[in-house]
């Protein structure tokens, strides 16, 4: 076969697969990529949220969590520190995950949830918010974002918000732009609606949020409420900064809130899709508020400002080139695979 043969057989294969036709706004970008199959599997295979399990504070599956969100943020790239601390002679662990900001180093926002429970398995409460933590950091932490972001599950949130509290004292003079509280987002009341929940002085933070979800929340509605000083925001709104929680509408009448039936094994329990949905809400948000950047648009050959077919086309017609190639993206004076993969990795790229 000659080079050109083949590389429209290359093209075909991952044509079948479907290059996916992305929307040109890079929040909805980021927040297509936040994959509910992805979700569960945290949710059900590393936070231990089956029948039996417990992370209290005691409970023989706490720290056998927290070290399964330590290796999964490690496994994307991110700095992670285990912030110990002791209360009532017990020890208690953030897991402190840190993407750099690339331009505003010092700003932060930063996404919280709680892995400790009441000595239950917890799935809503608060599995689901740590689950949408790992999530919207697996997507997130391939792209350079302008501001920090920390994701930071906190610990003994049931003793009565003491890991946050913590945090937030040895915190005081950081540039923390805006704090989110993922706290039982997986259960559906049969309104599919969020809750946000927080100060007025929070309002701007809250707005924004409930504007995101309206945009990226993939049709989840949401209703903005007062204050709520029962999770890990509320440290950060007593020290001035703008936080709030998330949490699923009416979520104190789930009927399985602090028993052994918050687990993942309750049939018809938890809601996947409405989690789902608040992680791709939060990381949207994120996206456009943290400033996620996007490099330039490489593939797109004929700078029309989309990266698209007419692109492909002429990296093809010019494929096997060795000078002067239009389609040789690399450089190396050949129009080949590697420029094709190029291509394809920009692809529905807009500036
Ligand atoms: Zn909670």
């Amino acid at each position: 076969m000659t080079r050109r043969v083949v590389g429209f057989l290359l093209v075909a294969a991952l044509m079948a697969g479907g290059p996916v036709a992305f929307a040109s706004d890079i929040g909805q970008q980021i927040a297509d990529q936040i994959d509910v199959v992805s979700y569960q599997y945290y949710l059900d295979e590393e936070l231990y949220t089956h029948y039996g399990h417990s992370r209290g504070i005691s409970g023989a599956e706490h720290n056998l969590a927290r070290d399964n969100i330590v290796e999964i943020f490690q496994g994307f790239g991110l700095q992670v520190e285990l912030d110990e601390f002791e209360h009532w002679g017990q020890p208690g662990w953030n897991v402190v995950a840190t993407q750099v900001g690339t331009v505003y180093a010092d700003a932060q926002y930063i996404l919280g949830a709680h892995y400790d429970s009441v000595d239950n398995p917890g799935a809503d409460d608060d599995a689901s918010g740590v689950a949408g933590l790992l999530e919207i950091a697996r997507v997130l932490s391939q792209y350079e974002t302008e501001y920090t972001i920390k994701y930071i599950a906190f610990d003994m949130e049931e003793l009565g918000l003491i890991g946050s509290q913590i945090y937030v004292d040895d915190h005081l003079d950081d540039d923390i732009r805006g704090m989110i509280q993922s706290d039982m987002i997986a259960w559906d009341y049969g309104v599919y609606s969020a809750e946000i929940l927080g100060r007025t002085a929070s309002l701007p933070l809250k707005n924004a949020l409930a504007a995101a979800i309206n945009e990226y929340g993939n049709g989840l509605s949401v209703v903005v409420s007062g204050p709520s000083d029962g999770s890990d925001h509320a440290p950060f709104e007593w020290a001035g900064f703008q936080a709030c929680q998330l949490a699923e509408q009416y979520r104190r009448s789930n009927p399985h809130y602090h028993t052994q039936l918050d687990s993942v094994d309750t049939p018809a329990y938890i809601s996947y899709e409405l989690a789902a949905d608040c992680a791709r809400s939060v990381a949207g948000f994120l996206a456009d508020y943290a400033g996620v950047i996007v490099g330039p648009c490489v593939g797109d050959v004929d700078g029309d400002g989309d990266t698209d077919q007419a692109d492909l086309g002429i990296l093809l017609t010019d494929w096997g080139c060795t000078s002067d190639c239009v389609g040789d993206l690399d450089g190396d004076d050949d129009t080949d695979q590697s420029d094709l993969g190029i291509l394809l990795a920009d692809w529905g790229c807009t500036p």
